[in-house]
């Protein structure tokens, strides 16, 4: 793969910094750093990365805030480092815009597979790293209509601001239809694992996924009690909700 990578690590303490610039450097990428939340912003509004770090607890701008502001310019991966073992913190960070997140301490081998694992998800057509046309098949449910090739997803005429986690999700759902998969298959998924591998998927990735499921939800402005696509399976997981006659 000859194209070049670029990665932007925001963080303000400089050991760890320095330990991240380290690990996506290892894994390929042309790394950028910033130290402050604006400067982080601007950053990502100007290098186009496509994975970013992003520390929760920044000196200027709240870093909630921050992945929401970037979320505004860019669909990069968006990992979130937090100091906060808070779980409330972490499902706050994915509403903002993030993708993943790792708890400092963090082992850089874990930081490395991580973004190995988003990298290995497809990105949008006008990317070089897109998957074939031939894989592309259009997929329409009520009036939603999905494309797998150019990544879009287009719902009354208007194409919806999905995070790649939220279109990967949404996908999900629509290959298997009627079939349930439980937020440990999804997380699976998110990881770029096959279904029936069976590797651990811990609680909080599982809530992880609800989250990103509402996220979804509420870009569609789907129902939890009448869904159109998502229908929740109490206690399991999530399937396609059924095709509408209107
Ligand atoms: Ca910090």
């Amino acid at each position: 793969m000859s194209e070049v990578r670029v990665g932007l690590v925001i963080e303000d303490d400089q050991d760890i910094r320095e330990l991240v610039r380290v690990v996506l450097s290892q894994a390929g990428f042309d790394v950028h750093t910033a130290s402050t939340g604006s400067a982080g912003v601007t950053s990502a509004r100007e290098l186009n990365p496509d994975v970013i770090t992003l520390d929760l607890g920044l000196p200027d701008i709240d870093g909630f805030e921050v992945a929401r502001q970037i979320r505004k310019s860019s669909d990069a991966y968006i990992i979130m480092l937090t100091a906060r073992a808070e779980e409330l913190d972490t499902l706050m960070g994915l509403e903002a815009g993030g993708d993943d997140y790792l708890t400092k301490p963090f082992r850089p081998r874990e930081l490395r597979a991580r973004v190995e694992a988003m990298m290995r998800r497809p990105r949008a057509s006008s990317d070089s790293r897109s998957v074939p046309e031939a894989a592309d098949p259009e997929v329409s449910h009520n009036g939603l209509a999905v494309s797998a090739g150019s990544r879009t997803a287009v719902l009354n005429g208007a194409e919806l601001k999905l995070t790649r986690t939220e279109f990967d999700l949404l996908l999900a759902l629509l290959e298997t239809g009627r079939i349930v998969r439980t937020k440990a298959d999804l997380a699976r998924r998110l990881r770029n694992e096959p279904y029936d591998v069976g590797s651990y998927v811990s609680d909080a990735d599982e809530r992880a996924v609800e989250v990103h499921m509402g996220n979804l939800r509420k870009k569609l402005g789907d129902s939890i009690q009448a869904p159109r696509w998502l229908e929740t399976v109490r206690g399991v997981g999530y399937r396609l909700a059924p095709a509408s006659s209107n």
